[in-house]
C-alpha cells in the first residue's frame, strides 16, 4: 500500500457507469461516513473489482484522496460480505433499497458516524439472514431517526407530559413526533393523530432501548406491524420533507395486503 493510500470498511450505496470503462461509486464507510469515488477501469479490471462494486456489498476498499475535487480514487476492493441471501429474494432486496434510500437522503459526504455504519450493517445482515423484511424496516427506522437526532417520543404524552400508561389510549402525532394520550386528544377535539395501540408502543419503546444485537428478540405482526409502518412512514415524510419512494411502494402494498 503506497503512503497516500488509505483503507476503510465500506458498504456500496450507489454505482454508476462513467465513460467507457470507469465507475462512480458511493459508499457508506466506517469512521468516514458517505464517500464517493471513481474506480478507474472498473468495467475492464476483472481482478480488482469483479463482482465487488455491487449495491449493498460490504467491502474493504483502498483509496487515494484527490488533490482537487471530492471524488477519491478507488484503487482496490476486497469483498468482505456480499449478502447473497438478500439478493435471492425480491422482498428482501426491495427492503434493502429502503435502507439505501434513507441513508442517501439523510447523510452528507464525509461526515463520519459509526452509529450509522453499524445500523446499516445491522439492517443488511438482518435481511440477509431472512428476518421478516417489514419488521426489519420498522426497527431500522426507529434507530435511524434516533441516529439523525429525531428519536420519536414514545415515553410521555406530548401535551400533558404524563408518562406512558398501560391503561390509557394513545395516538401518534407525526408532525410533532410523539404520542398523545386519549384525554388530550379528546380536549383537542379534531383528532388527526395516527392510531397506535399500547402493545405496539411497548415494542417500539423496547426497540429504542435495546442495542442492535438484541433487536432480533422483538416481533411485530398483523395490525401492530401496520401501525408501526404507518407511523414511521408519515413521521419520516414530515421530517425529511420528501417521499421515500422505495418505502412508499412497499408500505402501501403491505397496508393493502
Ligand atoms: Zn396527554
Amino acid at each position: 500500500m503506497s503512503e497516500s493510500s488509505k483503507e476503510s470498511a465500506a458498504i456500496v450505496l450507489d454505482c454508476q457507469d462513467h465513460g467507457e470503462s470507469d465507475q462512480i461509486v458511493t459508499f457508506y464507510c466506517q469512521n468516514i461516513g458517505r464517500m464517493t469515488g471513481i474506480a478507474k477501469g472498473a468495467k475492464r479490471s476483472q481482478k480488482r473489482f469483479v463482482n465487488k462494486l455491487e449495491l449493498f456489498s460490504f467491502l474493504c476498499i483502498r483509496y487515494t484522496e484527490s488533490r482537487s475535487g471530492n471524488l477519491v480514487f478507488i484503487n482496490e476492493a476486497e469483498l468482505l460480505e456480499s449478502f447473497i441471501g438478500l439478493r435471492q429474494s425480491m422482498p428482501l432486496y426491495k427492503a434493502a433499497t429502503v435502507l439505501r434510500e434513507l441513508t442517501l437522503v439523510a447523510t452528507c459526504d464525509l461526515e463520519g458516524d459509526d452509529g450509522f455504519f453499524s445500523l446499516l450493517q445491522w439492517g443488511l445482515q438482518a435481511l440477509d439472514s431472512r428476518r421478516p423484511a417489514m419488521t426489519v424496516l420498522v426497527f431500522f427506522q426507529i434507530k435511524f431517526f434516533e441516529q439523525i437526532g429525531y428519536r420519536p417520543n414514545l415515553t410521555f404524552c406530548l401535551h400533558c407530559n404524563q408518562p406512558f400508561n398501560a391503561t390509557q389510549d394513545y395516538g401518534f402525532d407525526s408532525r410533532a413526533g410523539g404520542i398523545v394520550c386519549g384525554g388530550c386528544q379528546g380536549e383537542r377535539g379534531q383528532i388527526t393523530d395516527l392510531p397506535l395501540s399500547r402493545g405496539t408502543i411497548k415494542i417500539l419503546q423496547s426497540a429504542q432501548n435495546q442495542p442492535l444485537s438484541r433487536l432480533h428478540r422483538l416481533h411485530l405482526s398483523g395490525s401492530g406491524l401496520r401501525e408501526a409502518l404507518s407511523l414511521l412512514y408519515h413521521y419520516g415524510r414530515h421530517l425529511l420533507q420528501r417521499e421515500i419512494c422505495s418505502l412508499k411502494v412497499l408500505s402501501e402494498a403491505h397496508w393493502k395486503g
